[in-house]
């Protein structure tokens, strides 16, 4: 087996610099660990960017899931229809708001999906063209074109121009987006947590009052849970948060267990909008990537996954709290979506948090964010709280 060094180099040679990775090669993984070519095993509060976020690494059911289908049916094109894409629609819609189903790999591509929706949907109903499309300071919807238009300007650099009519407002500023809106406007992207911006949490009564403008104006609501669901808030979705319904939303990261699963979920008054031709994703709901979402959607009826992240969010987020670390500024989140905000940057907690066996990431520079797989134990929370406080302190 090669060490880590060997494959870090290796890594460098073949593979596009593009991230910023660490000289770290993951091999394996088991609930709430990971371990890597050496043999150094970490806690994982990071879960791959919050894709692992539910069951954490390798989960028996998913494993079982996937392998039965491996052996039954890999792909067989949408030009035929699947069961376990259908199982996982149903679960997803059945603990949603009802309505249907696009699936395809990334929460970009689910966002896109979104974008084309709304445009078609707004436009039609207006009888002309909608296009611009209102999202907020701080989001994070992805890094394809449409979805990258709607992200902050500081990702656009070198790829200009956007698409048009793409419009940033402030989070919680109802009046700027009432101001920005035109007879052009489309809809509305809006996270209902921000995870990569800094686990900005909106008012509930600032996202009530987008649902009604949306409404009063003829515009799409759009809630990009990539981050946030499923049950990462201690609720099925995040909107659930703010008692308000999405015309339309957008899943991805941890709905395949792992797998690359995303969606594009439209609410009943819009499933249809969508017709042949319209849109499409080769590979989308392929059998494999959707016995496993079925497999994650199941674990987190069966188990109650949607209490157990409430339940222990809250604990992680009152311990943290109760240990008055001076450098904390706030402790925020709901469920097990953390943020842990400094009076600083956080890159040396980081590294230092690795170095003691605990991997967490860091967003906006001065936020901690702790996203744990949501199976994981009682044990192992401490553990890496022990770790975080120690660190911190
Ligand atoms: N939307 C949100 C809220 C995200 O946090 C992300 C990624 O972090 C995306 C969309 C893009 O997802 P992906 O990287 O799967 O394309």
């Amino acid at each position: 087996m090669s060490t880590n060094s060997q494959i870090v180099e290796a890594t460098n040679k073949y593979l596009i610099p593009n991230y910023g990775r660490l000289p770290v090669a993951m091999v394996r993984g088991s609930g709430a660990r990971i371990w890597d070519a050496d043999g150094r095993e970490f806690i994982d509060f990071f879960a791959g960017f919050g894709a692992g976020g539910v069951c954490g690494h390798s989960h028996p059911a998913v494993a079982a899931a996937v392998k039965a289908q491996v052996d039954l049916l890999q792909c067989c094109g949408n030009l035929f229809t699947n069961e376990p894409q259908t199982q996982l629609a149903k679960a997803i819609t059945d603990a949603g708001f009802g309505g249907k189903v696009f699936f395809c790999h990334s929460g970009a591509e689910a966002n896109e999906a979104a974008l084309k929706l709304v445009r078609f949907a707004a436009s039609a109903a207006a009888g002309k063209p909608r296009h611009k499309i209102i999202s907020f300071n701080n989001c994070f919807h992805g890094r394809t074109m449409g979805a990258l238009s709607l992200t902050p300007e500081k990702f656009h650099r070198g790829f200009e121009p956007m698409l048009p009519g793409s419009v940033k407002v402030d989070l919680g500023d109802i009046d700027a987006v009432a101001a920005a809106i035109d007879d052009q406007t489309a809809g509305v992207f809006l996270e209902p947590i921000q995870g990569e911006g800094g686990m900005n949490i909106p008012d509930k009564k600032f996202v009530q009052a987008l649902r009604k403008l949306c409404d009063d104006r003829g515009l799409l609501l759009v809630a990009d849970e990539v981050w946030t669901a499923p049950a990462r808030t201690g609720k099925w979705y995040g909107y659930q948060l703010h008692d308000i319904k999405p015309d339309v939303m957008t899943l991805g990261k941890a709905v395949g267990g792992g797998l690359p699963v995303a969606a594009c979920v439209a609410a009943p008054k819009w499933q249809d909008v969508l017709q042949p031709g319209k849109h499409g994703c080769t590979l989308g709901g392929n059998p494999i990537c959707a016995a496993a979402g079925a497999a994650v959607y199941k674990l987190i009826k069966d188990e109650d996954l949607v209490a157990r992240s409430a339940a222990n969010g809250a604990k992680m987020m009152q311990a943290i709290r109760d240990a008055k670390i001076s450098r904390v500024k706030d402790v925020r989140g709901a469920g097990m979506m953390i943020g842990v905000e400094l009076d600083g940057p956080g890159a040396d907690a980081f590294k230092a948090c690795m170095d003691k066996g605990l991997l967490i990431n860091c967003t906006r520079e001065n936020v901690l964010r702790l996203a744990p797989p949501i199976v994981i134990e009682p044990s192992l929370i401490a553990k890496g709280l022990e770790i975080l406080i120690s660190v911190l302190k």
